[in-house]
Protein backbone atom coordinates (compact mmCIF):
# COMPACT_ATOMS: atom_id res chain seq x y z
CA UNK A 1 0.00 0.00 0.00
CA UNK A 2 1.24 3.69 -0.86
CA UNK A 3 1.12 6.24 1.80
CA UNK A 4 -2.01 8.81 1.49
CA UNK A 5 -1.55 12.24 0.41
CA UNK A 6 0.40 14.93 2.36
CA UNK A 7 1.95 18.01 1.94
CA UNK A 8 5.73 18.17 2.77
CA UNK A 9 7.37 20.63 4.49
CA UNK A 10 11.55 20.99 4.80
CA UNK A 11 12.26 23.61 7.48
CA UNK A 12 16.18 24.41 8.10
CA UNK A 13 15.93 25.13 11.86
CA UNK A 14 14.57 23.85 14.77
CA UNK A 15 12.56 26.94 15.28
CA UNK A 16 10.87 26.67 11.93
CA UNK A 17 10.11 23.30 11.92
CA UNK A 18 7.98 24.10 15.78
CA UNK A 19 6.40 26.93 13.90
CA UNK A 20 5.15 24.93 11.19
CA UNK A 21 4.21 21.89 13.37
CA UNK A 22 1.65 24.52 15.46
CA UNK A 23 -0.16 26.10 12.31
CA UNK A 24 -0.28 23.36 10.01
CA UNK A 25 -2.84 21.08 10.16
CA UNK A 26 -2.05 17.21 11.58
CA UNK A 27 1.38 17.50 11.11
CA UNK A 28 3.98 15.31 11.87
CA UNK A 29 7.52 15.19 12.32
CA UNK A 30 9.87 12.93 10.23
CA UNK A 31 13.54 12.52 10.89
CA UNK A 32 14.64 9.27 9.14
CA UNK A 33 11.70 8.11 8.38
CA UNK A 34 12.69 4.04 9.18
CA UNK A 35 9.42 4.35 11.61
CA UNK A 36 7.00 6.41 10.03
CA UNK A 37 7.43 5.12 6.63
CA UNK A 38 6.32 1.48 7.66
CA UNK A 39 2.95 3.21 9.69
CA UNK A 40 2.60 5.71 6.49
CA UNK A 41 2.61 2.99 4.05
CA UNK A 42 0.19 0.68 6.08
CA UNK A 43 -1.91 3.74 6.19
CA UNK A 44 -2.22 3.23 9.90
CA UNK A 45 -1.32 7.29 9.96
CA UNK A 46 -2.36 9.46 7.52
CA UNK A 47 -0.91 12.82 8.54
CA UNK A 48 -1.88 15.95 6.54
CA UNK A 49 1.45 17.35 6.45
CA UNK A 50 4.51 16.11 6.87
CA UNK A 51 7.29 18.32 8.30
CA UNK A 52 10.59 16.50 7.35
CA UNK A 53 13.61 17.34 9.80
CA UNK A 54 16.44 15.87 7.90
CA UNK A 55 17.91 19.11 6.52
CA UNK A 56 18.17 20.62 10.62
CA UNK A 57 22.21 20.11 10.60
CA UNK A 58 22.66 21.82 14.09
CA UNK A 59 20.54 19.00 15.22
CA UNK A 60 22.95 16.39 13.61
CA UNK A 61 26.01 16.58 16.84
CA UNK A 62 28.08 14.63 19.67
CA UNK A 63 29.27 16.99 22.18
CA UNK A 64 31.20 16.61 25.33
CA UNK A 65 30.60 18.97 27.52
CA UNK A 66 31.98 19.74 30.90
CA UNK A 67 29.24 18.22 32.42
CA UNK A 68 27.41 15.88 30.25
CA UNK A 69 27.47 14.29 27.02
CA UNK A 70 24.96 15.63 24.97
CA UNK A 71 23.92 14.16 21.31
CA UNK A 72 21.60 15.82 18.50
CA UNK A 73 18.49 14.09 18.06
CA UNK A 74 18.94 14.23 14.10
CA UNK A 75 22.31 11.88 14.87
CA UNK A 76 21.95 8.86 12.91
CA UNK A 77 22.13 5.60 14.92
CA UNK A 78 25.58 5.02 12.46
CA UNK A 79 27.14 8.22 13.63
CA UNK A 80 26.15 7.46 17.23
CA UNK A 81 27.68 3.25 16.80
CA UNK A 82 31.22 5.09 14.99
CA UNK A 83 31.30 7.84 17.26
CA UNK A 84 34.76 7.55 19.25
CA UNK A 85 33.91 10.43 21.78
CA UNK A 86 30.95 8.47 22.89
CA UNK A 87 32.67 5.19 22.92
CA UNK A 88 34.98 6.48 25.50
CA UNK A 89 32.51 8.98 27.65
CA UNK A 90 29.09 7.10 27.59
CA UNK A 91 30.07 3.89 24.93
CA UNK A 92 26.15 2.40 26.22
CA UNK A 93 24.87 4.13 23.83
CA UNK A 94 27.07 3.19 20.74
CA UNK A 95 26.81 -0.27 21.63
CA UNK A 96 23.20 0.00 21.59
CA UNK A 97 23.60 1.75 18.38
CA UNK A 98 25.12 -0.90 16.72
CA UNK A 99 22.73 -3.76 17.31
CA UNK A 100 19.81 -1.49 15.70
CA UNK A 101 18.67 -3.56 13.11
CA UNK A 102 20.40 -3.59 10.07
CA UNK A 103 22.85 -0.68 7.77
CA UNK A 104 19.93 0.49 5.82
CA UNK A 105 18.06 1.31 8.91
CA UNK A 106 21.20 3.00 10.87
CA UNK A 107 22.30 4.80 8.39
CA UNK A 108 18.71 6.83 8.24
CA UNK A 109 17.07 6.33 11.58
CA UNK A 110 18.31 8.89 14.28
CA UNK A 111 18.03 8.45 18.22
CA UNK A 112 15.24 11.64 18.05
CA UNK A 113 13.29 9.03 15.79
CA UNK A 114 13.82 6.45 18.13
CA UNK A 115 12.43 8.43 21.33
CA UNK A 116 10.05 10.18 19.42
CA UNK A 117 8.57 6.61 18.61
CA UNK A 118 8.60 5.67 22.14
CA UNK A 119 8.91 1.54 21.38
CA UNK A 120 9.36 0.26 24.57
CA UNK A 121 11.59 -2.51 23.16
CA UNK A 122 13.44 0.14 21.56
CA UNK A 123 17.54 0.54 22.57
CA UNK A 124 18.35 4.14 23.40
CA UNK A 125 15.04 4.84 25.38
CA UNK A 126 16.43 1.77 27.73
CA UNK A 127 20.40 3.48 27.52
CA UNK A 128 19.14 6.38 28.23
CA UNK A 129 16.84 5.63 31.47
CA UNK A 130 19.07 3.46 32.78
CA UNK A 131 22.14 6.53 32.70
CA UNK A 132 19.58 8.58 34.00
CA UNK A 133 19.56 10.78 30.99
CA UNK A 134 17.80 14.05 29.89
CA UNK A 135 15.91 14.68 26.81
CA UNK A 136 15.72 18.52 25.50
CA UNK A 137 12.26 19.63 24.09
CA UNK A 138 11.51 22.50 22.13
CA UNK A 139 7.58 23.58 21.39
CA UNK A 140 6.32 26.81 20.81
CA UNK A 141 6.87 28.12 23.89
CA UNK A 142 10.06 27.39 24.33
CA UNK A 143 12.67 25.02 25.46
CA UNK A 144 12.49 22.41 28.11
CA UNK A 145 13.90 19.49 29.81
CA UNK A 146 12.64 16.43 31.21
CA UNK A 147 14.34 13.68 33.03
CA UNK A 148 13.77 10.44 30.31
CA UNK A 149 13.01 8.45 33.18
CA UNK A 150 9.42 10.52 33.23
CA UNK A 151 9.37 10.93 29.43
CA UNK A 152 8.05 7.33 28.00
CA UNK A 153 4.37 6.76 28.90
CA UNK A 154 3.90 3.98 26.88
CA UNK A 155 4.27 3.04 22.70
CA UNK A 156 3.61 5.94 20.91
CA UNK A 157 3.09 7.88 23.95
CA UNK A 158 5.28 10.49 25.37
CA UNK A 159 5.64 13.77 27.81
CA UNK A 160 6.00 15.87 24.72
CA UNK A 161 3.15 18.13 24.18
CA UNK A 162 1.48 18.70 20.76
CA UNK A 163 4.57 20.65 18.10
CA UNK A 164 7.26 19.60 20.50
CA UNK A 165 10.29 18.63 19.25
CA UNK A 166 13.07 16.51 20.15
CA UNK A 167 16.30 18.79 19.98
CA UNK A 168 18.24 16.87 21.86
CA UNK A 169 19.85 14.34 24.45
CA UNK A 170 22.31 14.19 27.24
CA UNK A 171 23.69 12.01 29.57
CA UNK A 172 25.56 13.32 33.00
CA UNK A 173 29.56 12.94 32.48
CA UNK A 174 29.52 13.30 36.71
CA UNK A 175 28.91 9.51 37.60
CA UNK A 176 30.55 8.26 34.75
CA UNK A 177 34.52 8.53 35.03
CA UNK A 178 35.84 6.21 32.09
CA UNK A 179 38.76 5.33 33.90
CA UNK A 180 36.23 2.83 36.23
CA UNK A 181 32.78 2.72 34.97
CA UNK A 182 32.42 -0.18 32.22
CA UNK A 183 28.97 -0.53 30.07
CA UNK A 184 27.07 -2.60 28.36
CA UNK A 185 24.17 -3.27 26.41
CA UNK A 186 23.31 -6.50 25.04
CA UNK A 187 19.75 -7.19 22.83
CA UNK A 188 18.35 -10.77 22.40
CA UNK A 189 17.18 -11.00 18.96
CA UNK A 190 15.72 -13.75 17.09
CA UNK A 191 17.13 -12.66 13.81
CA UNK A 192 19.66 -10.51 12.67
CA UNK A 193 17.47 -7.30 12.03
CA UNK A 194 14.53 -7.57 14.24
CA UNK A 195 13.46 -5.60 17.29
CA UNK A 196 15.00 -7.30 20.59
CA UNK A 197 12.77 -9.99 22.41
CA UNK A 198 14.33 -8.30 25.78
CA UNK A 199 17.58 -5.86 25.73
CA UNK A 200 19.55 -4.78 29.00
CA UNK A 201 21.24 -1.49 29.47
CA UNK A 202 24.05 -1.68 32.71
CA UNK A 203 26.85 0.64 33.90
CA UNK A 204 28.88 -0.19 36.70
CA UNK A 205 31.27 2.16 38.25
CA UNK A 206 33.96 0.43 40.63
CA UNK A 207 35.75 2.34 43.63
CA UNK A 208 38.99 1.27 42.58
CA UNK A 209 40.05 -0.77 39.23
CA UNK A 210 43.09 -2.57 40.36
CA UNK A 211 41.92 -3.50 43.65
CA UNK A 212 42.27 -7.23 44.01
CA UNK A 213 38.23 -7.20 44.64
CA UNK A 214 36.82 -3.82 43.46
CA UNK A 215 33.64 -2.62 45.12
CA UNK A 216 30.88 -1.61 42.88
CA UNK A 217 30.45 1.96 43.77
CA UNK A 218 27.33 2.93 41.37
CA UNK A 219 25.05 0.60 39.40
CA UNK A 220 22.23 1.38 36.49
CA UNK A 221 20.17 -1.25 34.62
CA UNK A 222 17.27 -0.76 32.77
CA UNK A 223 15.69 -3.31 30.04
CA UNK A 224 13.93 -3.11 26.91
CA UNK A 225 10.61 -4.87 25.79
CA UNK A 226 10.43 -6.10 29.27
CA UNK A 227 6.93 -4.03 30.13
CA UNK A 228 5.24 -1.23 28.80
CA UNK A 229 8.09 1.30 29.33
CA UNK A 230 11.57 1.36 29.59
CA UNK A 231 12.13 -0.33 32.47
CA UNK A 232 14.15 1.12 35.48
CA UNK A 233 15.08 -1.64 37.59
CA UNK A 234 16.39 0.26 40.96
CA UNK A 235 16.42 -3.21 43.10
CA UNK A 236 18.92 -5.34 40.51
CA UNK A 237 21.08 -1.63 41.43
CA UNK A 238 21.08 -1.79 44.59
CA UNK A 239 21.68 -5.58 44.90
CA UNK A 240 24.92 -5.27 43.54
CA UNK A 241 26.10 -1.53 45.15
CA UNK A 242 28.40 -1.46 47.98
CA UNK A 243 30.51 -4.52 47.82
CA UNK A 244 32.79 -6.34 44.94
CA UNK A 245 30.47 -8.15 42.44
CA UNK A 246 29.83 -11.82 42.94
CA UNK A 247 27.63 -14.57 42.09
CA UNK A 248 25.11 -14.15 45.20
CA UNK A 249 24.42 -10.44 44.30
CA UNK A 250 24.31 -11.09 40.41
CA UNK A 251 22.08 -13.47 41.38
CA UNK A 252 20.02 -10.85 43.11
CA UNK A 253 20.16 -8.41 40.71
CA UNK A 254 19.00 -11.10 38.53
CA UNK A 255 16.08 -11.82 40.46
CA UNK A 256 14.92 -8.13 40.92
CA UNK A 257 15.01 -7.91 37.07
CA UNK A 258 13.23 -10.89 36.51
CA UNK A 259 10.36 -9.64 39.57
CA UNK A 260 10.31 -6.14 37.87
CA UNK A 261 9.50 -7.39 34.53
CA UNK A 262 5.85 -7.20 33.21
CA UNK A 263 6.02 -8.36 29.14
CA UNK A 264 3.59 -8.96 26.67
CA UNK A 265 3.52 -12.01 25.52
CA UNK A 266 4.86 -12.05 21.96
CA UNK A 267 3.97 -15.08 19.12
CA UNK A 268 7.50 -16.40 19.70
CA UNK A 269 7.84 -15.70 23.59
CA UNK A 270 5.56 -16.59 26.03
CA UNK A 271 5.50 -14.23 29.00
CA UNK A 272 7.51 -17.51 31.21
CA UNK A 273 10.40 -16.93 29.01
CA UNK A 274 10.85 -13.19 28.56
CA UNK A 275 10.40 -13.40 32.46
CA UNK A 276 13.43 -15.79 32.35
CA UNK A 277 15.46 -13.72 29.57
CA UNK A 278 14.83 -10.33 31.25
CA UNK A 279 16.47 -12.08 34.69
CA UNK A 280 19.29 -13.86 32.56
CA UNK A 281 20.02 -10.20 30.32
CA UNK A 282 20.29 -7.88 33.19
CA UNK A 283 22.29 -10.09 35.21
CA UNK A 284 25.00 -10.83 31.85
CA UNK A 285 24.76 -6.84 31.17
CA UNK A 286 25.45 -5.99 35.23
CA UNK A 287 28.55 -8.71 35.18
CA UNK A 288 29.79 -6.93 31.56
CA UNK A 289 29.83 -3.91 32.55
CA UNK A 290 31.39 -4.88 36.15
CA UNK A 291 34.10 -6.46 33.83
CA UNK A 292 34.42 -3.94 32.06
CA UNK A 293 35.36 -1.38 34.15
CA UNK A 294 37.85 -3.97 36.00
CA UNK A 295 39.78 -3.81 32.81
CA UNK A 296 39.04 -7.60 32.99
CA UNK A 297 37.76 -8.29 29.78
CA UNK A 298 33.74 -8.24 29.15
CA UNK A 299 32.51 -9.01 25.56
CA UNK A 300 29.05 -9.30 25.67
CA UNK A 301 28.25 -12.69 26.33
C1 LIG B 1 13.50 -3.77 10.55
C2 LIG B 1 13.68 -2.81 11.69
C3 LIG B 1 14.26 -3.25 12.85
C4 LIG B 1 14.45 -2.36 13.92
N1 LIG B 1 15.07 -2.81 15.07
C5 LIG B 1 15.27 -1.97 16.09
C6 LIG B 1 15.93 -2.40 17.28
O1 LIG B 1 16.34 -3.54 17.42
N2 LIG B 1 16.09 -1.49 18.27
C7 LIG B 1 15.67 -0.19 18.14
O2 LIG B 1 15.86 0.61 19.05
N3 LIG B 1 15.05 0.24 17.04
C8 LIG B 1 14.84 -0.60 16.00
N4 LIG B 1 14.20 -0.15 14.87
C9 LIG B 1 13.68 1.25 14.82
C10 LIG B 1 14.73 2.20 14.29
O3 LIG B 1 15.60 2.51 15.34
C11 LIG B 1 14.08 3.51 13.76
O4 LIG B 1 15.02 4.13 12.97
C12 LIG B 1 13.69 4.51 14.80
O5 LIG B 1 12.86 3.95 15.74
C13 LIG B 1 12.98 5.69 14.15
O6 LIG B 1 13.93 6.63 13.82
P1 LIG B 1 13.69 7.58 12.56
O7 LIG B 1 14.71 8.64 12.64
O8 LIG B 1 13.63 6.76 11.33
O9 LIG B 1 12.26 8.22 12.90
P2 LIG B 1 10.95 8.40 11.99
O10 LIG B 1 10.53 7.08 11.46
O11 LIG B 1 11.16 9.48 11.00
O12 LIG B 1 9.93 8.91 13.11
C14 LIG B 1 9.46 8.05 14.12
C15 LIG B 1 8.50 8.82 15.04
O13 LIG B 1 9.23 9.78 15.80
C16 LIG B 1 8.76 11.11 15.57
N5 LIG B 1 9.96 11.96 15.53
C17 LIG B 1 11.05 11.79 14.76
N6 LIG B 1 12.00 12.68 15.08
C18 LIG B 1 11.48 13.45 16.05
C19 LIG B 1 11.97 14.56 16.81
N7 LIG B 1 13.21 15.05 16.64
N8 LIG B 1 11.17 15.11 17.74
C20 LIG B 1 9.93 14.62 17.97
N9 LIG B 1 9.41 13.57 17.30
C21 LIG B 1 10.19 12.99 16.35
C22 LIG B 1 8.02 11.05 14.24
O14 LIG B 1 7.01 12.05 14.17
C23 LIG B 1 7.45 9.63 14.29
O15 LIG B 1 6.26 9.62 15.04
C24 LIG B 1 14.02 -1.00 13.80
C25 LIG B 1 13.41 -0.56 12.63
C26 LIG B 1 13.23 -1.44 11.57
C27 LIG B 1 12.61 -0.91 10.30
Amino acid sequence: MKPAQFQYHRPTSPAEAVELAAELEEAEFMAGNQSLGIVMSNRLATPANIVDLSRIDELDFVAVEDDAVRVGALTTHRSISQSTRLAEHVPMLPEAAAQIAGPSVRNRGTIGGSLGEADPAGNYPAALVALDGDITLRGPDGTRTVDAREFFIAYMFTDMAEAELIESVSVPRGPFPPERTGMAFDELKRAAQTWPTISAGASVRVDDPDADAPVVEDARLALANAADVPLHVPDAEAAVEGEPLSDATLDEAGDAAREAAEPSEEMHADREFKLDVAGEYGRRALETAYDRACGTGGEPA
